[in-house]
Protein backbone atom coordinates (compact mmCIF):
# COMPACT_ATOMS: atom_id res chain seq x y z
CA UNK A 1 0.00 0.00 0.00
CA UNK A 2 1.54 3.15 -1.04
CA UNK A 3 1.24 5.74 1.63
CA UNK A 4 -0.13 9.62 0.60
CA UNK A 5 0.77 12.39 2.52
CA UNK A 6 -2.20 15.08 3.67
CA UNK A 7 -0.92 16.83 6.50
CA UNK A 8 1.23 19.42 5.21
CA UNK A 9 -0.50 21.76 7.13
CA UNK A 10 1.90 20.07 9.71
CA UNK A 11 5.15 20.03 8.08
CA UNK A 12 6.10 20.35 3.62
CA UNK A 13 8.64 18.41 2.11
CA UNK A 14 11.86 20.38 1.58
CA UNK A 15 12.13 21.55 -2.26
CA UNK A 16 14.95 19.88 -3.61
CA UNK A 17 16.22 23.60 -4.68
CA UNK A 18 15.99 24.23 -1.31
CA UNK A 19 18.09 21.91 -0.61
CA UNK A 20 20.55 22.39 -3.09
CA UNK A 21 20.93 25.78 -1.88
CA UNK A 22 21.53 24.87 1.74
CA UNK A 23 23.95 21.73 0.71
CA UNK A 24 27.08 24.25 0.52
CA UNK A 25 26.45 25.14 4.00
CA UNK A 26 26.50 21.42 5.47
CA UNK A 27 29.91 21.15 3.92
CA UNK A 28 33.34 21.66 5.84
CA UNK A 29 33.94 24.60 3.48
CA UNK A 30 31.37 26.52 4.93
CA UNK A 31 31.76 25.27 8.86
CA UNK A 32 32.03 28.28 9.81
CA UNK A 33 30.44 30.50 13.02
CA UNK A 34 28.65 33.77 11.74
CA UNK A 35 30.48 35.65 14.74
CA UNK A 36 33.68 34.41 13.67
CA UNK A 37 36.11 36.97 12.09
CA UNK A 38 38.09 33.67 9.89
CA UNK A 39 36.93 33.47 6.55
CA UNK A 40 34.67 30.70 7.31
CA UNK A 41 32.84 32.92 9.75
CA UNK A 42 33.05 35.71 6.98
CA UNK A 43 31.24 33.57 4.52
CA UNK A 44 28.71 32.21 7.16
CA UNK A 45 27.92 35.39 8.29
CA UNK A 46 27.69 37.15 4.13
CA UNK A 47 25.55 33.80 3.88
CA UNK A 48 23.17 35.35 6.41
CA UNK A 49 23.10 38.67 5.21
CA UNK A 50 22.31 37.92 1.70
CA UNK A 51 19.06 35.69 2.73
CA UNK A 52 18.09 38.55 5.13
CA UNK A 53 18.13 40.67 2.53
CA UNK A 54 16.01 38.32 0.06
CA UNK A 55 13.75 37.39 2.80
CA UNK A 56 13.47 41.61 2.92
CA UNK A 57 12.99 42.10 -1.18
CA UNK A 58 9.73 39.16 -0.94
CA UNK A 59 8.39 40.82 1.92
CA UNK A 60 8.75 44.84 0.97
CA UNK A 61 10.42 44.91 4.42
CA UNK A 62 14.02 46.25 5.64
CA UNK A 63 16.27 44.18 6.43
CA UNK A 64 16.47 45.33 9.79
CA UNK A 65 13.20 44.73 10.55
CA UNK A 66 14.03 40.89 10.01
CA UNK A 67 14.95 38.47 12.86
CA UNK A 68 15.98 34.84 12.25
CA UNK A 69 14.35 32.25 15.28
CA UNK A 70 13.97 28.75 15.62
CA UNK A 71 10.32 28.80 14.12
CA UNK A 72 6.90 30.87 14.45
CA UNK A 73 6.77 28.91 18.11
CA UNK A 74 9.69 30.96 19.16
CA UNK A 75 8.53 34.17 17.58
CA UNK A 76 5.56 34.22 19.36
CA UNK A 77 7.34 33.76 22.03
CA UNK A 78 9.24 36.29 21.41
CA UNK A 79 7.05 39.29 20.68
CA UNK A 80 4.37 38.00 23.85
CA UNK A 81 7.21 37.98 26.30
CA UNK A 82 9.52 40.70 25.61
CA UNK A 83 6.99 43.30 25.32
CA UNK A 84 5.16 41.93 29.08
CA UNK A 85 8.56 41.83 30.63
CA UNK A 86 9.22 45.27 29.42
CA UNK A 87 6.57 46.40 30.81
CA UNK A 88 6.24 44.41 33.56
CA UNK A 89 10.69 45.26 34.76
CA UNK A 90 11.74 48.04 32.28
CA UNK A 91 9.25 51.02 31.72
CA UNK A 92 5.75 50.17 32.92
CA UNK A 93 2.95 52.41 30.56
CA UNK A 94 0.38 50.73 32.74
CA UNK A 95 -0.74 48.41 29.73
CA UNK A 96 -1.21 45.12 31.54
CA UNK A 97 -4.10 43.78 28.71
CA UNK A 98 -3.77 41.50 25.63
CA UNK A 99 -6.39 40.64 23.63
CA UNK A 100 -6.21 37.39 21.70
CA UNK A 101 -8.17 35.03 19.23
CA UNK A 102 -9.23 31.75 21.03
CA UNK A 103 -8.16 29.75 17.89
CA UNK A 104 -4.41 30.98 18.17
CA UNK A 105 -1.92 28.30 17.82
CA UNK A 106 -0.77 26.35 21.38
CA UNK A 107 2.45 29.07 21.03
CA UNK A 108 0.02 31.89 21.95
CA UNK A 109 -2.05 30.68 24.08
CA UNK A 110 -0.35 29.11 26.40
CA UNK A 111 2.24 31.97 26.49
CA UNK A 112 -0.97 33.94 27.26
CA UNK A 113 -1.81 31.62 30.23
CA UNK A 114 1.98 32.22 31.75
CA UNK A 115 1.42 35.81 31.33
CA UNK A 116 -1.75 35.56 33.19
CA UNK A 117 0.09 34.37 36.00
CA UNK A 118 2.64 37.15 35.79
CA UNK A 119 -0.37 39.47 36.52
CA UNK A 120 -1.36 40.81 32.82
CA UNK A 121 -5.12 40.39 32.22
CA UNK A 122 -6.47 38.67 28.62
CA UNK A 123 -9.16 38.51 26.63
CA UNK A 124 -9.86 35.74 24.59
CA UNK A 125 -11.96 36.96 21.18
CA UNK A 126 -14.17 33.80 19.90
CA UNK A 127 -14.61 33.32 16.33
CA UNK A 128 -17.75 33.62 14.78
CA UNK A 129 -20.27 30.84 13.49
CA UNK A 130 -17.83 31.06 10.22
CA UNK A 131 -14.73 30.89 12.62
CA UNK A 132 -13.39 33.94 12.26
CA UNK A 133 -12.21 36.46 14.18
CA UNK A 134 -14.01 39.78 13.37
CA UNK A 135 -13.44 43.29 13.54
CA UNK A 136 -16.54 43.73 15.69
CA UNK A 137 -15.11 41.00 18.53
CA UNK A 138 -11.74 42.53 18.71
CA UNK A 139 -13.00 45.95 19.04
CA UNK A 140 -15.52 45.08 21.78
CA UNK A 141 -12.51 43.69 23.63
CA UNK A 142 -9.90 46.60 23.09
CA UNK A 143 -9.46 48.78 26.47
CA UNK A 144 -7.58 51.85 26.99
CA UNK A 145 -4.65 49.71 28.58
CA UNK A 146 -4.87 47.20 25.63
CA UNK A 147 -1.06 46.63 25.17
CA UNK A 148 -0.82 43.88 22.19
CA UNK A 149 -3.17 42.36 20.29
CA UNK A 150 -2.80 38.50 18.18
CA UNK A 151 -4.82 37.26 15.55
CA UNK A 152 -3.77 34.59 13.18
CA UNK A 153 -3.76 34.90 9.78
CA UNK A 154 -5.15 31.81 8.66
CA UNK A 155 -6.05 29.06 11.42
CA UNK A 156 -3.82 25.86 11.04
CA UNK A 157 -6.99 23.73 11.42
CA UNK A 158 -10.06 25.30 9.47
CA UNK A 159 -7.89 27.42 6.79
CA UNK A 160 -10.36 30.54 7.55
CA UNK A 161 -8.45 33.38 7.25
CA UNK A 162 -9.32 36.58 9.37
CA UNK A 163 -9.47 39.94 8.22
CA UNK A 164 -6.04 40.94 10.34
CA UNK A 165 -5.47 43.97 8.62
CA UNK A 166 -8.75 45.66 9.04
CA UNK A 167 -8.54 44.55 13.24
CA UNK A 168 -5.05 46.19 13.12
CA UNK A 169 -6.43 49.38 12.03
CA UNK A 170 -8.67 49.20 14.95
CA UNK A 171 -5.86 47.91 17.23
CA UNK A 172 -3.67 51.26 16.01
CA UNK A 173 -6.34 53.42 16.40
CA UNK A 174 -6.59 52.46 20.28
CA UNK A 175 -3.13 52.93 20.32
CA UNK A 176 -2.30 49.21 20.54
CA UNK A 177 0.05 46.92 18.90
CA UNK A 178 -0.53 44.01 16.66
CA UNK A 179 0.75 40.70 15.82
CA UNK A 180 -0.23 38.20 13.28
CA UNK A 181 0.93 34.66 12.75
CA UNK A 182 1.28 34.14 8.88
CA UNK A 183 2.56 30.69 9.35
CA UNK A 184 -0.37 29.04 7.19
CA UNK A 185 -1.36 32.41 5.84
CA UNK A 186 1.89 32.22 3.58
CA UNK A 187 0.97 28.70 1.89
CA UNK A 188 -0.53 30.40 -0.95
CA UNK A 189 2.33 31.78 -2.46
CA UNK A 190 2.66 34.75 -4.73
CA UNK A 191 0.78 37.94 -3.35
CA UNK A 192 0.67 36.24 0.04
CA UNK A 193 4.27 36.59 0.64
CA UNK A 194 4.51 40.49 -0.16
CA UNK A 195 3.33 40.86 3.84
CA UNK A 196 4.63 44.58 4.31
CA UNK A 197 1.86 45.81 1.57
CA UNK A 198 -0.76 42.94 2.35
CA UNK A 199 -1.16 44.34 5.88
CA UNK A 200 0.42 47.62 6.83
CA UNK A 201 -1.47 47.66 9.94
CA UNK A 202 0.46 44.85 11.10
CA UNK A 203 3.39 45.31 13.25
CA UNK A 204 4.70 41.67 14.10
CA UNK A 205 4.40 38.57 11.35
CA UNK A 206 5.89 35.85 12.57
CA UNK A 207 6.07 32.24 10.95
CA UNK A 208 8.39 28.65 10.45
CA UNK A 209 10.04 27.52 7.41
CA UNK A 210 8.93 23.98 7.04
CA UNK A 211 5.16 25.19 5.92
CA UNK A 212 6.54 26.61 2.86
CA UNK A 213 9.24 23.53 1.66
CA UNK A 214 11.87 24.93 3.67
CA UNK A 215 13.73 23.25 7.05
CA UNK A 216 12.25 22.01 10.56
CA UNK A 217 13.94 24.40 12.70
CA UNK A 218 14.37 28.20 11.54
CA UNK A 219 11.50 30.55 11.22
CA UNK A 220 11.79 34.46 11.42
CA UNK A 221 9.88 37.24 13.19
CA UNK A 222 9.16 40.58 11.27
CA UNK A 223 9.22 43.73 13.90
CA UNK A 224 8.49 47.39 12.07
CA UNK A 225 10.79 49.68 12.65
CA UNK A 226 8.05 52.06 14.43
CA UNK A 227 7.02 49.08 16.53
CA UNK A 228 9.12 47.93 19.96
CA UNK A 229 11.25 44.90 20.38
CA UNK A 230 13.25 43.92 23.03
CA UNK A 231 15.85 40.70 23.14
CA UNK A 232 14.11 37.44 24.62
CA UNK A 233 16.90 35.04 23.99
CA UNK A 234 20.00 36.82 25.75
CA UNK A 235 23.96 35.63 24.55
CA UNK A 236 25.93 36.48 21.89
CA UNK A 237 25.49 39.60 19.96
CA UNK A 238 23.83 37.87 16.79
CA UNK A 239 20.97 38.97 15.30
CA UNK A 240 22.26 42.86 16.00
CA UNK A 241 22.31 42.02 19.22
CA UNK A 242 18.80 41.15 19.22
CA UNK A 243 18.70 37.38 19.34
CA UNK A 244 21.47 35.35 21.10
CA UNK A 245 22.25 31.71 20.00
CA UNK A 246 24.82 30.88 17.46
CA UNK A 247 23.55 31.14 13.78
CA UNK A 248 21.22 28.48 11.84
CA UNK A 249 23.39 29.21 8.74
CA UNK A 250 22.15 26.46 6.21
CA UNK A 251 18.67 26.82 7.76
CA UNK A 252 18.18 30.26 7.34
CA UNK A 253 20.03 30.42 3.91
CA UNK A 254 17.15 27.62 2.88
CA UNK A 255 13.93 29.74 4.47
CA UNK A 256 15.40 32.21 2.62
CA UNK A 257 15.53 30.24 -0.81
CA UNK A 258 11.91 28.56 0.24
CA UNK A 259 10.39 32.10 0.87
CA UNK A 260 11.49 33.20 -2.73
CA UNK A 261 10.25 29.72 -4.63
CA UNK A 262 6.79 30.40 -2.75
CA UNK A 263 6.99 34.35 -3.59
CA UNK A 264 7.32 33.61 -7.82
CA UNK A 265 4.79 30.95 -7.55
CA UNK A 266 0.63 31.17 -6.57
CA UNK A 267 -0.52 28.05 -5.14
CA UNK A 268 -4.27 29.34 -5.03
CA UNK A 269 -5.34 27.95 -8.22
CA UNK A 270 -3.77 24.37 -7.55
CA UNK A 271 -5.45 24.00 -4.05
CA UNK A 272 -8.45 25.39 -5.36
CA UNK A 273 -8.47 22.64 -8.21
CA UNK A 274 -8.18 19.73 -5.26
CA UNK A 275 -10.69 20.91 -2.98
CA UNK A 276 -12.97 20.96 -5.62
CA UNK A 277 -12.39 17.78 -6.99
CA UNK A 278 -12.06 16.03 -2.91
CA UNK A 279 -15.73 17.63 -2.01
CA UNK A 280 -16.93 16.47 -5.57
CA UNK A 281 -15.92 12.78 -5.36
CA UNK A 282 -17.46 12.51 -1.86
CA UNK A 283 -20.35 13.78 -3.64
CA UNK A 284 -20.06 11.17 -6.26
CA UNK A 285 -20.13 8.88 -3.74
CA UNK A 286 -22.69 10.01 -1.58
CA UNK A 287 -20.95 9.77 1.60
CA UNK A 288 -21.96 12.44 4.31
CA UNK A 289 -19.94 14.67 5.39
CA UNK A 290 -20.06 18.53 6.34
CA UNK A 291 -17.14 21.15 6.76
CA UNK A 292 -16.40 22.27 10.16
CA UNK A 293 -15.66 25.67 8.34
CA UNK A 294 -15.66 26.96 5.13
CA UNK A 295 -11.70 27.45 4.13
CA UNK A 296 -10.45 30.84 2.41
CA UNK A 297 -7.17 29.17 1.91
CA UNK A 298 -8.41 25.58 0.35
CA UNK A 299 -5.55 23.78 1.55
CA UNK A 300 -6.75 23.13 4.06
CA UNK A 301 -9.81 21.10 5.34
CA UNK A 302 -11.51 20.62 8.59
CA UNK A 303 -13.34 17.36 7.36
CA UNK A 304 -15.91 16.03 9.34
CA UNK A 305 -17.09 12.24 9.14
CA UNK A 306 -19.73 11.92 12.29
CA UNK A 307 -22.25 11.34 10.69
CA UNK A 308 -20.76 7.56 10.37
CA UNK A 309 -17.89 7.57 12.21
CA UNK A 310 -17.59 6.86 16.08
CA UNK A 311 -14.11 6.23 16.59
CA UNK A 312 -12.04 8.41 18.95
CA UNK A 313 -8.46 8.39 17.21
CA UNK A 314 -9.01 8.75 13.24
CA UNK A 315 -5.88 9.96 12.87
CA UNK A 316 -4.56 6.55 13.39
CA UNK A 317 -7.09 4.63 11.91
CA UNK A 318 -6.69 6.41 8.35
CA UNK A 319 -2.75 6.28 9.10
CA UNK A 320 -3.61 2.26 9.24
CA UNK A 321 -5.19 3.00 5.90
CA UNK A 322 -1.82 4.44 4.44
CA UNK A 323 -3.26 7.74 4.77
CA UNK A 324 -1.31 10.97 6.57
CA UNK A 325 -4.01 13.24 7.58
CA UNK A 326 -4.22 15.03 11.51
CA UNK A 327 -6.62 15.18 13.51
CA UNK A 328 -6.11 19.08 14.72
CA UNK A 329 -3.13 20.50 14.78
CA UNK A 330 -0.16 18.24 14.86
CA UNK A 331 1.45 20.18 17.52
CA UNK A 332 -1.38 19.35 19.43
CA UNK A 333 -1.82 16.03 18.46
CA UNK A 334 0.89 14.63 21.27
CA UNK A 335 -0.20 16.62 24.17
CA UNK A 336 -3.89 16.36 23.31
CA UNK A 337 -3.82 12.65 23.02
CA UNK A 338 -1.79 12.37 26.57
CA UNK A 339 -4.81 14.65 27.67
CA UNK A 340 -7.35 13.49 25.14
CA UNK A 341 -8.62 17.08 24.83
CA UNK A 342 -10.80 18.14 21.72
CA UNK A 343 -9.19 20.73 19.73
CA UNK A 344 -9.80 23.98 21.17
CA UNK A 345 -10.00 25.67 17.39
CA UNK A 346 -13.33 23.27 16.72
CA UNK A 347 -14.43 23.67 20.38
CA UNK A 348 -14.50 27.50 19.58
CA UNK A 349 -17.01 26.60 16.79
CA UNK A 350 -19.32 24.91 19.52
CA UNK A 351 -18.99 21.58 17.88
CA UNK A 352 -19.92 18.80 20.04
CA UNK A 353 -17.06 16.42 21.33
CA UNK A 354 -17.88 13.34 19.05
CA UNK A 355 -17.71 15.79 16.38
CA UNK A 356 -14.38 16.99 16.95
CA UNK A 357 -13.42 13.49 17.69
CA UNK A 358 -14.88 12.22 14.42
CA UNK A 359 -12.97 15.24 12.28
CA UNK A 360 -9.84 15.08 10.02
CA UNK A 361 -7.78 17.58 9.29
CA UNK A 362 -6.77 17.46 5.64
CA UNK A 363 -4.08 19.40 3.95
CA UNK A 364 -2.44 19.66 0.68
CA UNK A 365 0.82 20.55 -0.70
CA UNK A 366 2.12 22.26 -3.98
CA UNK A 367 3.13 18.07 -4.67
CA UNK A 368 -0.34 16.54 -3.81
CA UNK A 369 -2.43 15.43 -6.78
CA UNK A 370 -5.57 13.59 -8.27
CA UNK A 371 -4.40 10.36 -7.04
CA UNK A 372 -3.83 11.73 -3.82
CA UNK A 373 -7.46 12.46 -3.18
CA UNK A 374 -9.07 9.59 -4.79
CA UNK A 375 -6.95 7.23 -2.45
CA UNK A 376 -8.44 9.26 0.39
CA UNK A 377 -11.89 8.91 -0.35
CA UNK A 378 -10.80 5.47 -1.19
CA UNK A 379 -10.67 5.09 2.18
CA UNK A 380 -13.71 7.29 3.61
CA UNK A 381 -15.82 5.18 1.18
CA UNK A 382 -14.37 2.38 2.86
CA UNK A 383 -15.06 3.27 5.93
CA UNK A 384 -18.73 4.41 5.44
CA UNK A 385 -19.67 0.77 3.77
CA UNK A 386 -18.10 -0.59 6.75
CA UNK A 387 -20.14 1.62 9.10
CA UNK A 388 -23.53 0.74 7.28
CA UNK A 389 -22.90 -2.82 7.55
CA UNK A 390 -22.68 -2.53 11.50
N1 LIG B 1 1.60 28.90 14.34
C1 LIG B 1 0.86 28.17 13.50
C2 LIG B 1 -0.37 28.78 12.89
C3 LIG B 1 1.26 26.87 13.17
O1 LIG B 1 0.52 26.15 12.32
C4 LIG B 1 2.43 26.35 13.74
C5 LIG B 1 2.90 24.94 13.42
N2 LIG B 1 1.92 23.98 13.54
C6 LIG B 1 3.17 27.16 14.62
C7 LIG B 1 2.72 28.44 14.90
C8 LIG B 1 4.43 26.67 15.27
O2 LIG B 1 5.44 26.51 14.35
P1 LIG B 1 6.80 25.81 14.78
O3 LIG B 1 6.44 24.47 15.32
O4 LIG B 1 7.59 25.72 13.53
O5 LIG B 1 7.45 26.65 15.81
Amino acid sequence: MKNVYLDSASNTSLDKKVFRAMKPYLSSSFCGNSQSTHDYGVNASIAISNARELIANYTGFLTKEIYFTSGATESNNWVLKSLALHELYYEPTKKKHIVVSSIEHASVLRCCQQLEKMGFTITYVEPNEAGIITVKNVKKALRFDTLLVCVMAVNNETGVQNPVNSIGKIVHQNKSLMMSDCTQYLSYGDGYCRLKDKMPFVDYFTFSAHKIYGPTGVGCLIARSRAPLYPLLIGGGQENGMRGGTSNTAGIVGMAEAYKLMAQTSYEPHFVMLYDYLLEQLGKKSIPFKLNATPTHKNIISLNLSYFMRDSDLASLFANYGIAVSAGSACEAVSDAIESKPSHVLKALHLPDYEIHNTIRVSFSKHTTKKDIDALVRVIETLYIKAKEI
